[in-house]
């Protein structure tokens, strides 16, 4: 099938999807604040939780010594677990002083964790309560990050479900307007911002902001294009408020991106041969970008283990433009519609496991003894330890690689494991 036929046909897919339960081995969704507080440059994320929480935060995004952090938590004592401490006194006392230290900060996220006291404890009220403190000064909202409610990038989600209800209004008569919605670093962003231009799409925004004060319209005229593949909430949120989305693949490698632009374009009613003249030399630049890797990494088996929800773009990338075999792909969550197109394109023998049962994938993995493993950091040491290449599913989060520009530089990430391998052997 062709990637047009793959974005008209959106309809389920008669393949093999098996469901696991069972335990899973995936980060909670505090960890997506570590490119989210990149991205919304005037944001802090306070984290509402333990000292795990802290620590999760803390290594996963890395010390800054230099910079003032624009993450943090309000660490829940023993103390207040003995309820001697009124928490929401508490919670008011470190926001007040947070908010009067950094007047830079224009947008505060309250962000939830796992601590039963932190259950408790009403965030979506406290976020009310203290934004009519700071009304006109500083935008505070509240979301969930907790393990027992999201995988790592279902923070995200969480993050821009609740921004969505605070989106301006876009007025009936506006003209129609494209919405991007889903993290992309500035560069990728940039990238496509100057793309829509010269395909001739002027009134495109993109969701979430660098900024606060850039918050994208959203109305009936608002038709969005998912950047990533892990925004079920947000979605459903933005099409209460009237927006359309619009069906497509997954802006990875040289296919993906092409389809995701041309199904824009094609919302937009731009002639194809506009859009074709305009994306003809940076599709060839991917093609070659993609060529050197290729020659290293065709006939290769590659085996996905439920983590980021990007396996199925990634699979689709690396088994139709690198011509890797796929020994498995699992999923934590599958959203039919928003992967129809995704799923179009892979083989229709392949069997999609979606949800996780880590033991039985474990065996299952080492059996089929695949050239490279993609999946979570807690499982990557292990498997290392027993021969197996791994790559870390998050540094697929960390790393510009949409659009394409960057389809080579995904296709080095699944290299370089397999290159420094070789080099060890040697
Ligand atoms: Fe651990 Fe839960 Fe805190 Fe995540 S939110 S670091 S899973 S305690």
């Amino acid at each position: 099938m062709s990637i047009e036929d793959a974005v008209a046909d959106t309809g389920c897919q008669d393949r093999q999807i098996r469901h696991e339960r069972g335990q899973r081995a995936v980060f909670c969704g505090l960890t997506s604040i570590v490119w989210l507080h990149r991205k919304i440059q005037d944001a802090f994320f306070l984290v509402v939780g333990s000292r795990t929480c802290a620590h999760l935060i803390q290594s996963a995004a890395g010390v800054m010594i230099f910079a003032e952090p624009r993450f943090g938590t309000a660490i829940i004592e023993e103390r207040d677990l003995a309820g001697l401490a009124d928490l929401n006194e508490e919670l008011d006392r470190v926001v007040n002083r947070l908010l009067e230290r950094r007047p830079d900060i224009k947008m505060l996220f309250l962000v939830a964790s796992c601590p039963s006291e932190v259950i408790k404890l009403d965030l979506d009220r406290a976020a009310q309560r203290l934004s009519a403190d700071f009304a006109g000064r500083v935008g505070i909202f509240s979301y969930s990050g907790s393990g027992l409610d999201t995988t790592f990038t279902q923070g995200e989600d969480t993050c821009l479900a609740a921004l969505v209800p605070v989106l301006p209004e876009a007025k009936r008569e506006a003209a129609r307007s494209l919405m991007v919605v889903g993290t992309l670093a500035d560069v990728v962003e940039d990238q496509f911002a100057r793309l829509f231009r010269e395909i001739g799409l002027e009134n495109v925004h993109f969701f979430p902001p660098r900024d606060s004060q850039h918050l994208p319209p959203v109305g009936e005229n608002t038709h969005f294009l998912l950047a990533q593949p892990f925004l079920t909430e947000t979605a459903r949120t933005l099409q209460r408020r009237g927006a359309r989305h619009i069906p497509a693949p997954f802006p990875l490698g040289e296919e993906g991106t092409t389809g995701w632009l041309r199904a824009a374009a094609r919302t937009f009613g731009i002639p194809d041969e506009r859009f074709e003249a305009v994306v003809a030399a940076p599709r060839d630049r991917a093609r070659r970008a993609l060529s050197a890797h290729k020659a290293k990494l065709e006939g290769k088996s590659i085996f996905f283990f439920p983590d980021s929800q990007l396996e199925v773009p990634l699979a689709r990338f690396a088994s139709r433009e690198l011509d890797m075999k796929l020994a498995e792909v699992g999923t934590p969550y599958l959203h039919r519609q928003h992967l129809a197109a995704e799923l179009d394109l892979l083989h229709k023998d392949l069997i999609i496991y979606e949800g996780q049962d880590v033991e039985n994938q474990l065996d299952r993995c080492r059996e089929a003894r695949p050239d490279l493993t993609v999946c979570g950091l807690g499982l990557a040491n292990p498997l290392e330890a027993e021969g197996l290449a791994t790559k870390w599913s998050i540094e697929l989060l960390f790393t510009p690689i949409q659009g394409y520009d960057q389809a080579g530089d995904l296709a080095e990430l699944f290299a370089r494991p397999l290159n420094r391998r070789a080099r060890l052997e040697v």
